[in-house]
């Protein structure tokens, strides 16, 4: 019988963060809740409570937190209300804590999941943005303090299945030694896959979150939409696998029942399969290197009958491009591409700017500012204000 593992959920009212509560909650006798946190939904957060009994639940924003308080006193939890960045830093490194689910969206869950690695937790990251923000202090990080890292995105998380050992080498001579001659990395083409390029200027924030496979957050939804999504998993899998951007082939494959697949030298092809529910990658890091039940159903092969593969049409993802010259550059490169995305694509989303337009801020930007390479998080962070403040800039001019 394992011992019951205290689990931080950074993002729990997110679209991660409710599967990963519902696998947990398929194994009591192996997990426990300690900390959940969100942003400011407090009645969501409330709910998740009342259900899971966590130590604590942290809001980033102060009047919900009040709010979650008053509620969860009424109801009778016991739950401990906590508020604020530095609170989510503290849920995620306690003592008692040991693994961290890192779900929060974009680059406000970098600090959080930083200081997890640096507590030496197990981390599970679906906060892509944190790597590609700080890849190379993320990875050094996770080295030096002896964290267990391991990737939730169902690529990720099915070419680390597919690897041998079965593990990330995060500092070492990366895949070669590994015999490996390539990854590819499989892409649905998202929503818009066939649409008329001349229709996607007109496409709506509602047509571009309604993905054809996947049930997600808001944000990642319009990052698949653009597949700026599949440009930041590339530099994902650069860091988690210490592979050269020239090693990821990326691969239309719109099933999405094929998650990723690695090219050994010897002709080798490994792929994962599964349905595109990401409670399976979750279920395979809560329990690595063991197994559990995740509550996906079996995949029918018969029934899915094809599966289908071609290139991807960079005139119509120019994103894609884009995040593939930053992931060559590299250096603070991917920070401010992923700092433009994200005030692009909120822009999008509040109907400020148009769904092609995302792709002319982002290149944009990346052309004004110059990368250097990081030498420690306030470079890093520079790069991102400075990237969100020029991109606000142009969404505001048009
Ligand atoms: P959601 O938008 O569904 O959820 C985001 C979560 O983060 C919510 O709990 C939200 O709280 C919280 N949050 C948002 N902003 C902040 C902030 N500034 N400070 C603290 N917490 C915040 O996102 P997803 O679950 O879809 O995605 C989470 C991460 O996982 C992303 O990085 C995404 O790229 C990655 N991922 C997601 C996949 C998916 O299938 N959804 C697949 C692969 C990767 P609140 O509810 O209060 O807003
Ligand atoms: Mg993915």
């Amino acid at each position: 019988m394992s011992v019951i593992q205290s689990i931080t959920v950074l993002g729990a009212t997110g679209s991660i963060g409710v599967s990963t509560l519902d696998v947990i909650a398929r194994h009591p006798e192996r997990y426990r809740v300690f900390a959940l946190t969100a942003d400011r939904r407090w009645q969501e957060l409330a709910t998740q409570c009342l259900v899971h009994q966590p130590r604590y639940a942290v809001l980033k924003d102060p009047d919900s937190a009040r709010e979650l308080e008053l509620e969860l006193r009424r109801q009778g939890c016991k739950t401990e209300v906590l508020q604020g960045a530095t609170a989510l830093e503290q849920v995620a490194v306690h003592e008692s804590v040991d693994a961290v689910m890192a779900a929060i969206v974009g680059a406000a869950g970098l600090l959080p999941t930083l200081a997890a690695v640096r507590a030496g937790k197990k981390v599970l990251l679906a906060n892509k943005e944190a790597l590609v923000m700080a890849g190379g202090l993320f990875t050094r990080a996770v080295a030096e303090h002896k964290a267990v890292l391991l990737p939730i995105d169902s690529e990720h998380n099915a070419i680390f299945q597919c690897l041998p050992n079965h593990r990330a080498d995060y500092l070492g001579d990366g895949l070669k030694s590994s015999g490996v001659r390539k990854v590819l990395l499989t892409a649905s083409g998202g929503p818009f896959r066939n649409t008329p390029i001349s229709d996607l200027p007109k496409v709506t924030p509602e047509q571009a979150c309604a993905h054809p496979n996947w049930s997600m957050g808001q944000k990642i939804s319009v990052d698949s939409a653009t597949m700026l999504n599949k440009g930041l998993e590339l530099i994902e899998a650069c860091w988690l696998f210490n592979a050269r951007p020239q090693q990821i082939q990326v691969v239309i494959h719109p099933q999405s029942v094929i998650h990723s697949m690695v090219e050994y030298i010897d002709g080798s092809v490994l792929a994962q399969l599964g349905n595109p529910d990401m409670r399976t990658p979750i279920a395979h890091a809560l329990a690595w290197p063991e197994r559990i039940e995740s509550g996906v159903a079996s995949l029918d092969l018969i029934a899915t009958a094809r599966l289908d593969f071609s290139s991807p049409d960079y005139t119509r993802f120019p994103c894609l491009q884009l995040a593939q010259q930053a992931a060559e550059v590299s250096g603070t490169a991917p920070a401010i591409l992923n700092a433009a995305n994200e005030e692009a694509v909120a822009a999008f989303l509040q109907r400020r700017i148009r769904f092609d337009q995302i792709a002319v801020v982002i290149g944009e930007v990346l052309s004004h500012l110059p990368s250097i390479e990081p030498v420690d998080l306030a470079h890093v962070q520079g790069a991102d204000t400075e990237a969100r403040a020029l991109a606000q800039q142009l969404i505001a001019h048009w």
